[in-house]
């Protein structure tokens, strides 16, 4: 019983490989017709080599005086026919290995341009389930992997196999008694190739995987340099990468050991076959039932579809490791976008929200609800102050409020509207963030403020800088609006980055904005320069401000308190300190937020 069940597990293994395999070719589909020219050079190319065997068989026999082609009766013909040959199978394999790359370097691009336009469009919650550097790897080492898959590999498969039944038919043509003898090779050669192809294949993805792993190390620490260095742990980091370096190393060496001892024993059995039809061949030729040109000849023969069926081992091999990558490439590919790939402009929205008896808890963390029936209203134009605990779910409203995740009790209202009925896209280009830790692209300073609103002219981004107290210090430096920043640019101050954020707000125009205020305090002139920034930008907007000063806090119309998952209490600073136990009143006292 368990043998048929094994048997059939495996059949069905093999058959959902090739579907895999199959959903990965469909990026070869757009280019089918130079794949189809490519197959039919590749054709000739290897077919016309199959001639070069009984030419040079030929010209062994022509040297002792018998003809065996009668349109090729002296050496100096049969010479001039082997290197036209010759020259016709270098103009095919020339032509081959050009429109296959073709085919390849296509439908590589288009496939890296997918994946990376479904990490683009993958919800947060994919983030935060998946490292960033094992994603990285995605779109790096598994693509390299299917690199060569999709034409070269599949165009050897089909130049071996070419080589190998034409070969074989010419040898039963020419001789069927020593091919016979010849293929007596091929069960034991097949048999191994299927065991060693699986050994193979499992540890070629476990070297892949190994390698992933380290990869994310390389990825975090040097994202995190900082910290590395602040605790003194360059050691240790090294240390870790280190073993895992090893772990590859070992799975790889042992999956070079099942290639070597395959890769041995094809060529003893291959060239045991050789030898074997050596000695059968001399002794046929010296009873004068062949001649040595047809020895030759065989023996050439032999050679080739030797190698061909070691290539297509080798080939065999490739489909495999392609297997693995496909897997993994195949899974983000199959994962759920947030949207839906229409984008739809939505006119310009009121900004009223209403956050209605929200309940949520993080995809990741399914456990703990972080918020538990959240009300709270903000009216067009109001600015509202969230306060409470760190760790309390301020931050996941304002997540909410841009519907990086799905709200799971409740809902939330927008301009009466729930937001989850808007364009996804046309909606979020309505809410703007000014984030605590503002994140610069590399570019230049321009190109980072442009970032809100791609289409702006260079007037509109010198406006937009102004109204963000930001274009005195971008015209301090020497390079004005082209000035670097990032990772090789110039290092600006919490406080110009602040402003830089508030400008490209400014250029992207929302209707709902969502300032998360800097914990660190800025110096005195910084702060009260972002702050006048902050409040023209608030001008005629809905606000939610995720607040940790006082000044902050009483500038805004009212303030709301998130106490274990619900807003607790909300009104004016003096009304909410009236209460003495209440939670607004402590968070004070306690400069708890
Ligand atoms: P606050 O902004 O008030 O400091 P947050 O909204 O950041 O609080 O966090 C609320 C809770 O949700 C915390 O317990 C935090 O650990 C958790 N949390 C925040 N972000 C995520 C996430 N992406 N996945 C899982 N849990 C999260």
């Amino acid at each position: 019983m368990s043998r048929k069940d094994s048997g059939e597990k495996k059949a069905r293994l093999d058959k959902g490989s090739i579907k895999k395999l199959r959903g990965v070719f469909r990026f070869m589909m757009p280019y089918k017709g130079i794949f189809t020219l490519g197959l039919i050079c590749l054709f000739f190319s290897s077919t016309i080599l199959l001639a070069l065997p009984k030419l040079i068989g030929t010209l062994m026999d022509t040297a002792q005086g018998i003809v065996t082609i009668p349109w090729l009766p002296d050496l100096t013909s049969v010479g001039f026919a082997l290197i036209a040959v010759l020259f016709l199978q270098s103009l095919f394999s020339f032509a081959r290995v050009y429109l296959f790359a073709k085919v390849n370097e296509n439908a590589i691009a288009d496939l890296r341009g997918a994946l990376y336009q479904k990490f683009m469009s993958l919800p947060m919650s994919f983030y935060d389930r998946n490292r960033s550097g094992e994603l990285f790897s995605r779109i790096t080492s598994d693509v390299s992997v299917l690199q060569d898959t999709f034409s070269t590999t599949l165009a050897e498969l089909f130049r071996q196999l070419a080589t190998l039944v034409f070969g074989v038919v010419i040898l039963f043509m020419e001789n069927p008694k020593l091919t016979f003898f010849m293929m007596l090779t091929f069960p034991v050669l097949i048999i191994f190739a299927i065991i060693f192809g699986k050994f193979i294949r499992k540890l070629s993805k476990g070297t892949q995987d190994a390698l992933a792993k380290a990869n994310v190390i390389v990825e975090e620490t040097i994202q995190s340099i900082g910290t590395v260095k602040t605790f003194a742990n360059e050691d240790f980091e090294v240390n870790r990468y280190n073993s895992n370096l090893s772990g590859v190393v070992n799975i790889a060496l042992k999956a070079a050991t099942y290639k070597g001892t395959f890769i041995s024993f094809i060529i003893f059995v291959l060239m045991g076959g050789i030898i074997g039809v050596l000695w059968y061949g001399t002794y046929m030729v010296s009873q004068g039932e062949i001649t040595i040109g047809d020895l030759t000849s065989f023996v050439l023969y032999t050679m080739f579809i030797g190698g061909s069926i070691g290539g297509l081992g080798d080939i065999y091999g490739n489909l495999q490791k392609a297997v693995g990558a496909t897997d993994r490439v195949e899974e983000i590919l199959a994962a759920e976008s947030e949207h839906e790939i229409d984008k739809e402009n939505i006119p310009r929205l009121e900004g009223n929200i209403t956050f209605k008896d929200v309940r949520f808890s993080y995809p990741t963390r399914k456990e703990i609800e972080v918020l538990k029936g959240v009300n709270l209203h903000i009216s067009k134009g109001e600015k509202v102050a969230l306060v409470g605990k760190s760790g309390g779910g301020k931050s996941t409203m304002a997540h909410l409020l841009q519907r990086f995740y799905e709200i799971e009790g409740g809902d939330l209202l927008i301009d009466d509207k729930s937001a989850k009925d808007y364009n996804l896209i046309g909606f979020r280009k309505h809410v703007g963030v000014v984030p605590q830790e503002v994140l610069l692209f590399g570019g230049s300073i321009e190109e980072n403020i442009r970032y809100g609103n791609p289409e702006a002219t260079k007037e509109m981004i010198i406006e937009a800088a102004k109204k963000a107290n930001a274009l005195e210090f971008i015209n301090s430096f020497p390079e004005g609006f082209e000035t670097l920043v990032g990772e090789r640019g110039v290092k600006l101050s919490g406080g110009q980055r602040q402003r830089i954020a508030i400008a490209r707000a400014i250029l992207k125009d929302p209707a709902i904005l969502i300032l998360d205020e800097a914990t660190s305090a800025l110096d005195i002139e910084s702060e009260k320069l972002v702050q006048d920034a902050l409040e023209t930008l608030m001008e005629g907007r809905t606000s939610l401000i995720i607040a940790h000063r006082l000044s902050t806090i009483r500038n805004a119309h009212k303030i709301a308190v998130l106490d274990n998952g619900v807003i607790s209490e909300i009104g004016k600073h003096d009304e909410l300190m009236e209460k003495e136990d209440g939670a607004y009143n402590k968070l004070i006292q306690l400069q708890e937020f």
